[in-house]
């Protein structure tokens, strides 16, 4: 099977329903582009509300369809290790597809994709794990028990920071329970949910399980979420599309939202590995991550010390082309993006915080018209500032100097999120106090954007709500049935409650 980046560039990427590439009712496709140089680099499928019936359509019959409906968990099960196999043969070209649609580093995908595989076999394994309960009721001759059930349709929708990798996170545990999927990608990079649509036919999913709709957000994405046979819809994005889908729609949801996540210097830790964490917790992937550490406590006695110290680790981040192995970071997504970023910088001078590291568009030869910036570390931050208040979704860090663990405490909770947390420090009472007290879904101690598959992530706040990751979103695309035999073979009156 031919993935590779010469089959997509220049390409007319259709949908992808009922295990077809399909053209769109309109006859319209939008550009893609390639954030290096940004130049278009193939077209996408704009899809309208009737692809996305189509699409819709498809997912419901294949749910019912003996081919998936009949199908054991177990089975289910060998399907997605046929799929993990597969995965893991195209991992290289997935990577690549997506670092050319999102400028994500080449390095940083490739570990992303050699991990898809073993989230697919994770959950291939959980497929016949997943079972109801007895439950003893004050009646001997009853039973009661639960069943759980795959739930039907399930609209998902990704951004465009790592497509696959968010995914991989509701994806792999719906098709163990047995759901179907229609999955709208972010318009900016749909090339690699393409790609793997490709993979999960030929891994011998029956068509119709899995279904590709692309367009804008605020058509297909809207469609999607308001289609009246979508059983639960699982949304990874801003809060402020969170919070129009969830306003829209009495429908179940799993919410990923946005972030503005505090990361804590205490004045005991190593603060070489603590300025590494801080750079890794923002800067990493041009600062677009939901998770980004992009509010930083540091404890009075060494703030001086080590805002230089961090200043002097970002003015040395190597920017460059993200298949470089060299380079740290590479450009940000989307021209709208750079703008915003650059935007709430000036936004943070002007209140009052002090550059001290970053603040522009790097002026290079070699990196022309591509949408690159500085990272940047903005010190003597406030929480009321704007920047600071704001999810950027960029390379900025705002620094700011606490007295002690109960300030601190308030000024890390003082956020619409609850995404993630970071605390640097030695003093392991300490970072227990912090993680039972900060509001964040999860919270690592002297480290900093650590993930895996096996934990249950997911905010708390305006970051969203339901989690994926371990057995919990097990349960989150999953639906609990209550069953309840009465083996008596007596008669009851029939205006009188049955308590048991
Ligand atoms: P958006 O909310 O703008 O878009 C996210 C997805 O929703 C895209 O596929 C988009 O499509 C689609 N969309 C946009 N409008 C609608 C609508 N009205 N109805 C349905 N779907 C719609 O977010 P961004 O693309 O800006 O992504 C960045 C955001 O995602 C950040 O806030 C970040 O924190 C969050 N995020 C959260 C993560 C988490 O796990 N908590 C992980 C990664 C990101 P299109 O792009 O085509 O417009």
């Amino acid at each position: 099977m031919d993935l590779t980046l010469k089959v997509i560039e220049g390409s007319r990427q259709d949908l992808f329903i009922a295990g077809e590439r399909v053209a769109p009712r309109s006859g319209r496709y939008m550009p893609s582009y390639d954030p290096t140089n940004a130049a278009p680099w193939y077209e996408v499928a704009d899809a309208g509300a009737d692809d996305v019936d189509a699409a819709v359509q498809a997912a419901k019959r294949a749910f019912h369809d003996p081919a998936w409906r009949r199908l054991t968990q177990t089975d289910r099960g060998k399907l997605l290790r046929r799929l993990a196999d597969l995965i893991a043969e195209h991992a290289d070209e997935l990577a690549a597809i997506e670092t050319r649609d999102n400028g994500k580093l080449l390095k940083e995908m490739r570990v992303q994709l050699r991990a898809a595989p073993d989230s697919y076999l994770y959950f291939a394994g959980m497929a016949d794990k997943l079972h109801g309960e007895t439950i003893p009721v004050n009646k001997l001759d009853m039973l009661n028990f639960t069943l759980r059930e795959p739930i039907g349709v399930v609209g998902m929708i990704s951004p465009w920071n790592s497509p696959l990798m968010l995914l991989t996170g509701t994806l792999a545990p719906c098709l163990a329970i047995g759901n179907t999927v229609v999955v709208k990608p972010s318009e900016h990079t749909s090339a690699s949910t393409l790609a793997l649509a490709e993979l999960i036919a030929k891994a011998g999913f029956p068509a119709g399980v899995f279904n590709v709709i692309t367009g804008k957000g605020a058509t297909a994405g809207e469609a999607l979420t308001l289609h009246p046979d979508v059983a639960k819809i699982a949304f990874t994005g801003s809060t402020a599309t969170g919070r129009r889908i969830a306003a829209n729609r009495l429908v179940s949801c799993q919410m990923e939202l946005g972030g503005k996540s505090p990361h804590v210097v205490f004045a005991d830790t190593d603060i070489e590995r603590a300025v590494n964490g801080v750079v890794a917790g923002v800067f990493a992937a041009a600062g677009q991550t939901c998770i980004a550490g992009s509010r930083c406590f540091v404890e009075k006695s060494i703030y001086a010390a080590f805002v230089e110290k961090l200043a002097d680790r970002t003015r040395r981040v190597r920017i460059g082309h993200p298949t470089d192995e060299d380079t740290e970071i590479g450009p940000l997504a989307l021209a709208a993006q750079l703008d915003k970023v650059e935007q709430y910088v000036d936004y943070g001078v002007a209140d009052g915080a002090r550059l001290v590291a970053g603040g522009h568009r790097p002026r290079r030869d070699d990196l022309p018209g591509g949408w690159y910036y500085e990272p940047t570390v903005l010190a003597d931050a406030r929480n009321d500032m704007r920047f600071m208040r704001d999810e950027i979704f960029g390379p900025v860090v705002g620094v700011v100097s606490f007295d002690n663990e109960s300030e601190l405490i308030g000024l890390a909770n003082d956020t619409h999120y609850g995404l993630a947390a970071g605390v640097w420090t030695r003093d392991i009472d300490r970072a227990l106090r912090f993680a039972r007290n900060v509001d964040a879904g999860t919270v690592w101690v002297n480290t900093y954007r650590s993930a895996a598959y096996m934990s249950p992530s997911g905010g708390f706040k305006e970051s969203g709500y339901g989690k994926r990751g371990g057995f919990e979103v097990m349960r989150e695309f999953s639906r609990l049935k209550n069953v309840v035999i009465d083996y008596s073979g007596a008669t009851q009156d029939p205006f009188v409650i049955r308590l048991c």
